[in-house]
């Protein structure tokens, strides 16, 4: 099948021709993202390959359809890029990646907390000026400690495992809570609790109408102040400037993130040269007790492999008329 692939990095070329070596689809590569000004490119191709910051609403559909895609491949697992809705009015399938490597995504959230719990950043940018001076670097201990993870699916639940590995108290909360995160020693507790007792908050639940900020000024003044919070799941679930103030007044202890609201404009390119105007992010990595990574937790040999596999698989079987097991219909 002909295949327009958007937001096409040198890794996607790269995983997806050796995934195609028994696919055979004619895969024709784009490095700008998919959006109403870029549809155009699509037009000719029946299948289009998408990223997380590709943008799929009712516009950008209805000229892939005129164009001639009739399938909507993310090769992703989050889809709140893509108006579901008008897809199935189009009659435009869309399926995702709903498996790859959960590891992937909460090994990196582990790296995450490691790393602002334990200043390796700072510490790291010191030593490279052979500054050892130890002040300001003090973490404390996670053995003991009580961490909430809000979203308890996958990745969720490999988070949840490592941290009881540490030794620390793990508490959720999932709008569909599951035995098999009760089964691993952990428990669900109510968001009072969450708030009153978490050190660290680590976010694993896909970004909807109903997660959309579900930390924000309330949540984070209810939280235990010198809390860290962990997002490697979506920009949107954290309002970014009700973060910043409770950063600035110390309730909230440290923030890391692999997810940025306003991300779209500004991850998955060099802007190194050039002056960046989004003044909440400019705030944003300024402070001492914040990272930042650019929305990189999938990367790794494992999932991008899988992720690759699983798409072309997808596009085969829609080729062929095989059933799609990765398929997602408006709800
Ligand atoms: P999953 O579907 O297995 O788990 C998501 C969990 O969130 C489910 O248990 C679900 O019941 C829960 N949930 C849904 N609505 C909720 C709500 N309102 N409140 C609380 N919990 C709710 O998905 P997953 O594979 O674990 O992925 C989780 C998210 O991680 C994805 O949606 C995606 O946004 C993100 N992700 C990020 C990266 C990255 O590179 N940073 C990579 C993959 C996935």
């Amino acid at each position: 099948m002909e295949i327009a692939v958007f937001s096409a990095k040198p890794y996607d070329r790269e995983f997806l021709n050796a995934a195609n070596t028994t696919h055979h689809h004619r895969l024709h590569y784009f490095d700008v993202p998919l959006d109403i000004e870029t549809v155009g490119l699509a037009a000719g191709y029946g299948a289009v390959c998408v990223f997380v910051n590709d943008r799929a609403d009712a516009g950008v559909l209805q000229a892939l359809l005129r164009g001639g895609a009739k399938l909507v491949a993310l090769r992703c697992t989050g889809f709140n890029n893509v108006d579901l809705k008008a897809a199935q009015d189009l009659g435009i399938k869309v399926v995702r990646v709903v498996d790859y490597s959960p590891n992937s995504v909460a090994e990196h959230a582990v790296a995450l907390m490691m790393a602002i719990n334990r200043k390796i950043q700072r510490a790291g940018n010191r030593t490279r000026d052979f500054n050892f001076s130890l002040d300001g670097l003090m973490g404390f201990d996670l053995c003991g400690k009580t961490v909430a993870v809000i979203g308890t699916g996958k990745i969720g639940r490999v988070f949840t495992k490592i941290m009881l590995g540490f030794g620390c108290n793990v508490i959720g909360y999932d709008k569909f809570p599951s035995p098999e995160f009760e089964v691993l020693g952990a428990r669900y507790a109510r968001p009072k609790e969450i708030g009153e007792s978490a050190d660290i908050i680590s976010l694993h639940c896909p970004l909807t109408p109903q997660t959309y900020h579900i930390i924000d000024a309330d949540t984070l003044s209810r939280a235990k102040p010198g809390a860290l919070l962990i997002n490697t799941s979506r920009g949107g679930l954290i309002d970014t400037e009700a973060v910043i103030d409770a950063l600035r007044s110390g309730q909230l202890g440290g923030l890391a993130i692999d997810v940025y609201e306003q991300e779209a404009d500004v991850f998955f390119r060099d802007l190194s040269g050039t002056i960046v105007t989004d003044d909440v992010l400019q705030r944003l990595v300024t402070f001492p007790n914040v990272i930042v990574t650019g929305h990189q937790a999938f990367l790794t040999r494992e999932a991008v492999t899988t992720i690759c596999e699983t798409t072309l698989q997808s596009v085969t079987d829609f080729e062929t008329g095989n059933a799609l097991s990765n398929e997602i219909r408006a709800s």
